[in-house]
């Protein structure tokens, strides 16, 4: 067996598409390996959503040919460098001109050629390989479904690129136009990860909740029936999805939450802003009133589920006051949970040539205070399990000597003791006793159900 790295930076679409590389080229003879000094292949699967992503990326090329050079002086073996993910979209060429050790650059819908490209690969001649087109016949078609071992939690992309175009966002660039995978290669493939031993499925979407495709009876479906027909796969326990827009949050799903008990009452929906003007500036298409009816009308539906979001703080031309009406927002909302980001420039996106740019220490001070009204927010949040018991899915080993890390249904990590030798993949009762910021933990049920 050739022996594989992979580095993955970014989103939980990235660390999917990572794990279907290693699917897709164990039948070519590769197999997973930790420890990148020692690889043959080594792929950086990028990620352009996060400030600097583009130096960040060529400052890990400089990491990893050092590596390489240091691999050949002492063995004599040379490695294949390849750069997949957003960056690779967005730079092509580029990462071969400054990174001239790099092999292949492959963008997030043609990696599926990756063992083409591999093969192609003669380290004699150095010749170069980059493939980011966005194919015609879609990527899912071509990639293999056999899946290895996953552990109890898996993830499934069912919906990928964007057709919304937010001003600060790079994905439709990146990713490309909004496509929905069919029904049957999503059910599928749900069933293979079953059979692995998955116990709980996150279907994944930069806009999840817009996936919409035909059933085998040519309705149209939406995520609400296709969450059901996944709830029909027996030993499947637990079902999420993210990330949501507030736009495409129909009745369908909403109803999904009240009636579908393996669907998990949590909700990742960002706002990015509490201010209309700014949603207006954003292109997001929909104001805060829309945003909070759809809470409302979740809450009606499924009055404990967790809501979650993600904000953008100090986007071009974001007054005091637009940053107090997020406050507002935000105080009236009440989040189990959430992620806020300074805004960054984003190249060739419509708001990095806005002239309003807000001064880096506003935008620092303002993230501190909506953080800590955040942070505030989760640690209430998370208090207020203290005494409930909470089906737990048990993930893996914690550090300490029979400790156990699990997920409750709100999203919150959850750490117990139990003598129990393996639990991992099993689903427990865990009465809480202590919660924390990021946090709880509990005690264990005796009657434990595998
Ligand atoms: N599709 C989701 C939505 O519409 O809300 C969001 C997906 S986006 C890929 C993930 C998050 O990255 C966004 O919700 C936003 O908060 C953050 N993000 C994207 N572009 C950004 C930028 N230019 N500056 C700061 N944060 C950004
Ligand atoms: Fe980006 Fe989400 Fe807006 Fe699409 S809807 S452009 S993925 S932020």
């Amino acid at each position: 067996m050739k022996k594989l790295f992979i580095k993955t930076h970014g989103c939980q679409m990235n660390f999917y598409d990572s794990e279907k590389m290693v699917d897709l080229l164990k039948p070519h003879g590769y197999q997973l390996n930790n420890n990148v000094e020692d690889a043959d292949i080594i792929v950086l699967n990028t990620c352009h959503i996060r400030e600097k992503a583009v130096e960040k990326t060529y400052s890990e090329l400089g990491r990893i040919r050092d590596k390489i050079a240091l691999r050949k002086e002492k063995t004599g073996k040379d490695s294949i460098v390849a750069v997949a993910g957003c960056v690779a979209q967005a730079q092509g060429k580029e990462i071969m001109r400054r990174s001239p050790w790099v092999d292949i650059v492959v963008g997030p819908q043609s990696f599926q050629n990756l063992p083409e490209l591999i093969a192609k690969v003669d380290p004699i001649k150095k010749n170069k390989h980059v493939d980011i087109n966005f194919p015609v016949i879609p990527k899912f078609d071509q990639l293999n479904h056999e899946v290895r071992d996953r552990g109890p939690s898996a993830f499934l992309t069912i919906q990928e690129g964007c057709d919304k175009f937010c001003t600060f966002c790079v994905v439709p660039y990146t990713r490309g136009a909004e496509y929905s995978r069919p029904v049957k290669s999503i059910i599928d493939e749900a069933k293979k990860l079953i059979d692995a031993g998955v116990k709980e499925i996150t279907l994944l979407g930069q806009n999840v909740n817009a996936w919409n495709a035909n059933g085998p009876n040519k309705k149209k479906w939406g995520l609400g029936r296709l969450i059901a027909e996944l709830a029909k796969i027996k030993d499947l326990e637990f079902i999420r999805y993210t990330t949501s827009h507030p736009l495409d949050m129909d009745l369908d799903l909403i109803e999904a939450h009240r009636d579908i008990e393996k669907l998990m009452p949590y909700l990742h929906l960002p706002l990015q802003s509490g201010s209309d003007n700014i949603l207006k500036l954003m292109n997001r298409k929909h104001t805060t009133k829309q945003y909070l009816k759809v809470i409302e009308k979740v809450r009606h539906y499924k009055p404990d589920i967790a809501i979650s979001g993600d904000f953008i703080i100090g986007f071009p031309g974001e007054s005091s006051r637009d940053h107090e009406s997020t406050i507002n927002v935000i105080n009236e909302v009440q989040y189990s949970q959430a992620y806020s980001f300074k805004y960054s420039i984003r190249p060739g996106t419509p708001a990095a040539i806005y002239y309003n740019h807000v001064d880096e220490k506003v935008k620092s001070s303002r993230l501190q205070e909506i953080q800590e009204i955040l942070r505030e927010q989760q640690m209430r949040f998370n208090k207020n399990s203290i005494g409930s018991t909470l089906k737990v899915l048990v993930l893996k080993h914690g550090k300490k000597n029979g400790q156990y890390l699990g997920r409750s249904p709100f999203n919150q990590s959850i750490y117990f003791n139990s003598e129990e030798l393996n639990l991992i993949g099993s689903t427990v009762d865990i009465d809480v006793t202590e919660a924390f910021q990021n946090s709880l933990t509990g005690k264990m049920k005796i009657n434990k159900c595998i």
